[in-house]
């Protein structure tokens, strides 16, 4: 149970997330490039994939199969995005899943307001700990438990990175008009302030507002802006009545980019076994179609 005093919010409760957000204030002393706007755009991108098809699809909910190769590969993926390990992401969510919107829930916005789910949570130095009884799956893998206890590995070696290509462009290339400052303000920084407020609309907004095709006990909505912004992740009402499905656009027009990815990577055979929702399912969204409408 979330009590009151569990939700002492300690802004260095977790250093880095402060951190990102004193950093990106440097973009107002960076100056912009294309370049640089490009880099911040493709880190979002990259990451934001490597949070809902790695850490989300495969390390919280197992919807895909991938070789040990390509897992390490979408761990280190998901941990440049500076949200932890993905022993603590999955672990985290996969309570999210089995206690959503109830008093046990860590980030309910019913429960905790949306502040507190959106981001409130993650400065509550009470959860930074893995729990790994519910994550035992993956936690037997050294690999992912050596990312899980040094997560800021990656995302310094990110940063580094970042700043060496800003320093060999205004080096090599000076028209490109930017430098190793820029890019760290812009390519890692700002980058991962977006990455973070667009992953945490799913915990406070996709909880909010939307429609619902199934009728579950949660709040869970869908929302074609939120799936936009986070690359499918916004058809959370589908996700929440079945999570074991690859996808969460149930359907054509509902828009998962992730999924589509994830699609040409299985046609590359680099994952595979992707889960679809079962017929079942579409039966079920049929006869709630009266309640979707009540509902918007
Ligand atoms: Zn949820
Ligand atoms: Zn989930």
């Amino acid at each position: 149970m979330v009590s009151k005093e569990e939700k002492d919010i300690d802004i260095f409760g977790y250093a880095p997330f402060l951190f990102i957000h004193l950093g990106s204030l440097l973009v107002l002393f960076a100056g912009v490039s294309y370049p640089a706007l490009i880099v911040c755009f493709a880190l979002w991108f990259v990451r934001m994939f490597g949070i809902t098809a790695g850490y989300h699809r495969y390390f919280s909910h197992r919807t895909y199969k991938t070789s040990r190769q390509f897992q390490f590969l979408l761990a280190v993926l998901g941990n440049s995005s500076v949200q932890l390990g993905p022993l603590w992401w999955a672990a985290h969510h996969r309570h999210h899943h089995l206690h959503v919107d109830t008093e046990q829930d860590i980030h309910s916005p019913m429960v905790s307001g949306f502040w507190w789910s959106h981001m409130g949570w993650i400065m509550c130095p009470k959860y930074s700990e893995t729990n790994e009884k519910v994550i035992r799956d993956f936690a037997k893998y050294p690999e992912l438990r050596l990312l899980n206890q040094f997560p800021t590995v990656v995302p310094i070696a990110l940063a580094l990175t970042v700043t060496g290509v800003g320093m060999l462009l205004q080096h090599y290339v000076p028209q490109s008009g930017t430098n190793g400052f820029q890019m760290l303000a812009w390519g890692f920084f700002f980058s991962t302030l977006v990455l973070y407020h667009t992953t945490f609309t799913i915990n406070s907004l996709a909880h909010t507002f939307g429609t619902r095709r199934f009728d579950t006990a949660d709040t869970s909505r869908n929302n074609l802006f939120l799936a936009l912004i986070t690359l499918g992740e916004g058809w959370h009402n589908n996700h929440h009545y079945y999570p074991a499905s690859e996808r969460q656009g149930f359907y054509w027009w509902e828009i998962d980019v992730a999924h589509y990815i994830l699609k040409v990577l299985a046609w590359l055979g680099l994952v595979w076994d992707l889960k679809a929702p079962p017929k079942t399912i579409y039966d079920k969204a049929n006869t709630h179609r009266e309640f979707k409408s009540n509902q918007t």
